[in-house]
């Protein structure tokens, strides 16, 4: 489905200028921006995937890496297709690197995606797989009817938009997953084609204005794992954003173009997530290892176990009726009453 587009100046009678994201495409009559999913059409800009959908599932929303967000609440997670950066990779390569007409999506209207979150008891719809700012214009749509039925709209993002674009949106969301691939310019450039500086521009915004925010770093081996690189990280998010941000080091798996490299070594991960603790970090993750213990929430006061998670799978929560300690009282910044009776297993 097609839809005009927001987030573009005219040029000229024939030529764009997108500014959804700050790779700011011009874009002549008859051609598509960087991520292939926009469009010029006789001078004006449109999505090509407007209501397109590439996947449906349901799943605890830890799954989604939301920790701190309705703990032990069931998601329901939609994509479509397209992404703003190539990088080497992307575990939804098939849908995230491709263009309208080459992958099979179906039509679903912004009701459509409310009544079927509604049908399977979802708390949230979460935008995820592919990168959900390309979906811009029906993230809006569905999120102003799924509000007035109290359910809520989060984003598993690259957080790779203008900050013009993000003011217009960020009333629509409620949490947001940023994906952070690496510290560096550099890095940025040479493997996803695109900037750090406005991700972290993008992640204060979210911060400031009250969203939810976690942050995942896919730690790769050789690539982006080196004690400098993570250090600046950790101390960005604990000198700019707040110390209680859940933070997510993900274990790399082979994937796409780095099939051919190696699984992040359980210790590697460890000891990042030891020295984010020394750092100031208040409550970090290692997803992906499966050993016990290392989804767990502890009372950054006195490490009373607060909530027990196994295979990013919620388990067991102890707080109080306000997510308090219950042996230290310390209020713990966890949105949402964590789930009583929590899903099974998988
Ligand atoms: S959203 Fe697409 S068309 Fe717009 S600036 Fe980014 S890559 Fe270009």
């Amino acid at each position: 489905m097609i839809k005009e587009a927001e987030c573009y100046d005219k040029i000229d009678d024939n030529t764009v200028r997108c500014y959804l994201c700050p790779k700011y495409c011009i874009i002549k009559e008859g051609q598509t921006g960087f991520c292939k999913v926009r469009e010029n059409r006789g001078g004006r800009l449109y999505t090509l995937i407007y209501g397109e959908s590439s996947n449906q599932s349901v799943d605890a929303i830890e799954k989604r890496a939301f920790f701190h967000f309705f703990p032990g609440c069931q998601t329901f997670s939609i994509s479509s297709i397209g992404c703003s950066l190539t990088c080497p990779w992307c575990q939804y390569y098939s849908i995230s690197q491709t263009e309208v007409g080459s992958q099979v999506t179906f039509e679903i209207t912004p009701q459509e995606v409310v009544n079927l979150a509604k049908k399977y008891g979802a708390a949230s719809i979460c935008y995820t797989h592919n990168e959900p700012i390309m979906w811009y214009e029906f993230i809006k749509d569905v999120s102003n009817l799924s509000k007035g039925e109290g359910i809520k709209n989060v984003l598993v993002t690259n957080g790779y938009i203008t900050l013009e674009a993000l003011k217009r949106l960020v009333e629509y969301i409620d949490a947001v997953n940023i994906k952070v691939m690496g510290f560096s310019e550099e890095f940025y450039r040479d493997y996803c084609k695109g900037e750090l500086t406005p991700i972290l521009d993008a992640s204060k915004y979210l911060v400031k204005n009250g969203v939810h925010v976690e942050l995942s770093y896919l730690v790769i081996p050789l690539l982006n794992d080196s004690s400098e690189e993570v250090g600046k990280f950790i101390d960005w998010v604990v000198n700019e954003l707040k110390v209680d941000i859940p933070v997510h080091f993900i274990r790399f798996f082979p994937v796409y173009k780095l099939a051919d490299r190696p699984p992040t070594p359980a210790d590697t991960l460890m000891g990042i997530a030891n020295t984010a603790y020394k750092r100031g970090l208040e409550y970090v993750y290692v997803n992906n290892v499966f050993v016990e213990g290392l989804e767990d929430t502890h009372c950054p006061r006195c490490r009373t176990l607060l909530i027990t998670r196994y295979s990013s799978t919620f388990v067991n929560a102890n707080l109080t009726e306000k997510n308090e300690c219950p042996s230290c009282g310390l209020k713990i910044p966890i949105i949402g009453k964590p789930k009583a009776s929590p899903p099974k297993l998988y």
